[in-house]
This record gives structure tokens, sequence and C-alpha cells, in this order.
């Protein structure tokens, strides 16, 4: 396939975030997607349906528009199921130029609780500020894309959400930045599960991460 300049240079960073994100332990088997929104154009590139992230390559990502249609209809693979709500999105919050879905395991703990990411270290209190969590709904259904949409547009600020029973959701004003939230998410929940485990109550941790330090 022939890509523009600009796109064939989002479709090598999107199958390089996606195979980081598999090889990082952030997803297993052929779940999660990654997206980014191609500059300038009312498009979106997304991972496949059934392939790992792994395996992510410039000719089996796909094109559609922002409202999850494919571009191109001559391409043997068909977006993630989930495109509708990185779509959802993209139409909500204008300064999102990629997404980073994954079902990294101790986020994915942590949103059984059905309650915020506890953000027990500081760099993940400065950085995300709040990680709230939605309610579980099918893959692929309306009911996602809508708690999905909901959530991004009830609180602008947030860059992240935790999926009750799932996983998570990152963004970020591109691929690089997206791909770190996710890791910070899923690192801040790894040492909210050994605070718990040192016996230290996470309400209090949390206290202390958004303590103002004197300088
Ligand atoms: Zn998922």
């Amino acid at each position: 396939m022939a890509y523009d300049s600009v796109e064939m240079s989002l479709r090598e960073k999107l199958a390089e975030t996606a195979i980081r994100a598999y090889r990082r332990g952030l997803v297993n088997g052929t779940g999660g997607n990654v997206s980014a929104r191609i500059p300038g154009r009312n498009e979106v590139l997304i991972t496949p349906t059934g392939v790992s992230l792994e395996l992510t390559t410039v000719d089996n990502i796909v094109k559609t528009d922002l409202y999850a249609a494919p571009a191109d209809p001559d391409s043997p693979y068909k977006p993630s199921k989930e495109t509708g709500f990185h779509c959802a999105v993209y139409r909500v919050r204008p300064e999102v130029n990629a997404i980073v879905h994954v079902h990294p395991p101790y986020a994915t703990a942590f949103s059984h609780r059905f309650q915020d990411l506890p953000l027990v270290a500081v760099g993940a209190s400065a950085g995300l500020k709040r990680v709230p969590c939605i309610d579980v709904a099918l893959s692929g259904s309306t009911e996602l894309r809508s708690l999905v949409e909901e959530a991004f547009s009830k609180d602008r600020s947030i860059k992240a959400l935790l999926m009750r029973a799932h996983g998570i959701i990152a963004t970020g004003p591109d691929l690089v930045a997206a791909y770190d939230v996710a890791d910070l998410v899923e690192g801040t929940a790894r040492i909210a599960h050994l605070v718990v485990g040192l016996g230290i109550p996470v309400e209090e941790a949390v206290e202390v991460a958004f303590r103002p330090i004197p300088r």
C-alpha cells in the first residue's frame, strides 16, 4: 500500500507503540488496541481486530473516519471492535491525538474496587491528577462507548480511565505521551498494591502523595 509521508510516519509510530505496550506486559493475547488521529484530517489509524499488538505492522493498521467507519474497503483487516470508543474520545477531546487501550494486570485488579485509582506516588499525583473508574460494559458495545465518552467529557482534565473488570484507557497529545500515561497508570497500581501489602492504608498514602511539599 502507498501512503503519504504523514500517514506513513504515523503508521510506523503506531506499530512501534503497540509492540512496546505488548512487550511491556500491558496486554496479553490479542487484547488491547492503539490508535492515533491523522493530523489535520478527520481520520484515525487503529490496530486491527484479532491480531496481537506484538504483531502490529504498517500494513495491518486500519484507517477509519471519526465515526469508526473503515476508510479503505479493500483492506483485508478489520478495525478493532473498540474503535467506537476511540473515535468518541477524539470527537469530545480535540487535544487528544493518541489512545492506548490495554489490560494491564495491576490496574485491572484495582478496577474491581470501582473507585478512582489510588495515586500513591508524587509522579502519579502530579502527572495524572485523577484516574476515575467506569462501570463494566460489553466490549464493542454502545453502552461502553457512552460510558467512555461521558467520563472524558465530564472531567476534561483526565488523561486516563480505569474500566471495571476490563483494563485502562490512556490518552495523550501523541503516541509517546499516551504510552507513557498507560505505563504510569500500571506502575502506580503496582506501587499501590505494595503499599496495601505493607499494611499502609491506601487513602493515607494518597494523602501524602498529594500533600504540598514545602520548597
Ligand atoms: Zn479491552
